[in-house]
């Protein structure tokens, strides 16, 4: 505000400068104009009374200065001498006085100024002198004529006064305005920062006031807003993993201390007795350490660290090689494994998370399916992605489920798939998590193509060429 007021303050007064120089050249120059035509008529005149009508110089002066001269101005007519013959002095007793001859000019009228203090003058006067000469008689006279410059003088005080209120008058206006406005067009930004000022991790949910969502301000507290949806979404999820992660990690912990409490309870036990303890001790601290495992694997790929090593193998080599690991697992179950020939598929990618992915769908299939059942993976190859489909015969995944498959910790049924976990897979509801993760750190797409009741058919989209 300071310097809009300070650039304008410049410009006014620049502006009045301007005028004000005008206006002076303007007024002074119409002063010389009106002295000017008093000394040229009361020339002509000297001129008329002396050559037409035959006056003698002492007479013709006198009535010619009684009838040009205004009260405000001092006139004086000498002759070629410099002998004063007649004079008309102003208001104040002023006279007009003759300079030194030599200044005396030869025909036209002059101009000058006198500087006040002179000629019983407290203003500076202007002056005119001209020299008439009378042909008929060949004698000259010399008039001179003083205006002062006070009215001239008063106009322009007036008029500077005047231009100091008003720019004075133009500032205080425009400096409250401006204060006005500032104080008006930032108030927005103070209510915001007051408000950002109260938002931490505890009252995410709280959002900036849109006070006008068209103007910058609004789409800064817009942005802003989204910005603290995204977080508090996060916060939100991250407070969910933390509170699903520790209830998965509960249960086999208190298994274990269920085991482990009975067979102590009593003094003595036999050695199938220990050994059964232990067995669930064992199959619940595997348990604990898969689901350890994958939340780590999370964690590492949630903060970046778990880098992806990508670098050429044979696709086709290690579906192969899922498959077969997959067949023991089917195998006990008496579920049929069924993978057909595959073309040649060169890739680039990491090859450990990928057997890691796949090996979660088809636990998955294999978890879902009873006996009896087939799990089936075919394979489409296109000059620019490999598209995997694993295909289950199983009990497929409720509708209202489907979309929610992919969360973190996200179970269909918790205690059905909890029972089955001590076989196969970490049953945290993790697995295709992961599977998610990593098809999408290789540039590449998860989707449940198909579930019903005859089955579940999950599609893995590769790009080839990923990242070369
Ligand atoms: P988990 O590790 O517990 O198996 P996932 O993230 O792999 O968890 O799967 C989440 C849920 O999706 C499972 O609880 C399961 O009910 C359901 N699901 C996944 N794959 C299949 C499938 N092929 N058939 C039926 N249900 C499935």
């Amino acid at each position: 505000m300071l310097w809009y007021v300070g650039v304008l303050a410049l410009v006014l007064i620049a502006f009045s400068i301007t005028v004000y120089a005008l206006l002076a050249a303007i007024l002074y120059d119409s002063l010389d104009t009106e002295l000017g035509a008093t000394i040229n008529e009361t020339s002509l005149s000297l001129v008329h009374e002396i050559a037409v009508e035959g006056k003698g110089g002492r007479d013709a002066a006198a009535s010619v200065l009684d009838e040009h001269i205004a009260p405000r101005q001092a006139a004086a007519i000498f002759d070629s001498e410099g002998n004063l013959i007649a004079e008309d002095t102003a208001q104040g007793g002023i006279h007009a006085t003759l300079p030194s001859m030599n200044l005396v000019p030869q025909s036209d009228a002059e101009l000058y100024t006198l500087p006040s203090g002179q000629g019983n003058s407290v203003t500076s006067r202007r002056v005119a002198i001209r020299r008439v000469n009378i042909p008929a008689t060949n004698n000259s006279y010399i008039v001179v004529i003083s205006q002062p410059f006070d009215r001239v003088n008063r106009e322009l005080r007036l008029f500077r006064i005047i231009l100091a209120l008003a720019v004075l008058a133009a500032l205080v206006l425009t400096g409250a305005g401006g204060w006005f406005l500032a104080r008006r067009s930032l108030a927005p930004v103070v209510e915001m920062t007051e408000r950002a000022h109260r938002i931490s991790a505890e009252n995410l949910e709280q959002r900036l006031p849109l006070t006008n969502p068209h103007d910058e301000l609004g789409h800064l507290a817009a942005t802003f807003n989204e910005l603290l949806a995204r977080l508090d979404d996060a916060f939100g999820q991250q407070r969910r993993f933390m509170a699903d992660a520790s209830h998965e990690l509960r249960t086999p912990l208190s298994v274990m201390r269920t085991a482990t409490g009975v067979t102590l309870e009593k003094g003595e036990r036999n050695e199938s007795e220990y050994r059964e303890a232990l067995q669930i001790i064992d199959e619940q601290a595997r348990r604990l350490t898969r689901i350890v495992e994958d939340m780590f694997t999370l964690a590492r790929a949630d903060s970046g660290r778990r880098a992806v090593n990508f670098h050429d193998f044979r696709l086709d080599e290690l579906i192969y090689e899922v498959m077969r690991a997959a067949e023991v697992l089917a195998g006990r179950k008496g579920i049929r494994i069924d993978v057909g020939k595959l073309p040649l598929m060169p890739y680039h990618g990491d090859e450990g998370l990928l057997r890691q992915m796949l090996m979660n769908l088809l636990d998955n299939a294999i978890k879902h399916t009873s006996s009896g059942g087939l799990v089936s993976l075919q394979t489409e190859t296109h000059p620019t992605r490999y598209t995997i489909i694993v295909i289950d015969t199983g009990t497929g995944i409720p509708t209202e489920a489907q979309s929610r498959i992919f969360d973190r910790f996200y179970r269909v049924d918790k205690a059905r798939s909890r029972a089955y976990a001590t076989e196969i897979g970490s049953g945290a509801g993790l697995g295709l998590s992961i599977a998610l993760w990593i098809v999408e750190a290789h540039h590449g797409r998860l989707e449940l193509q198909r579930s019903d009741q005859t089955g579940s058919a999950f599609a893995i989209f590769l790009p080839v060429n990923n990242s070369h």
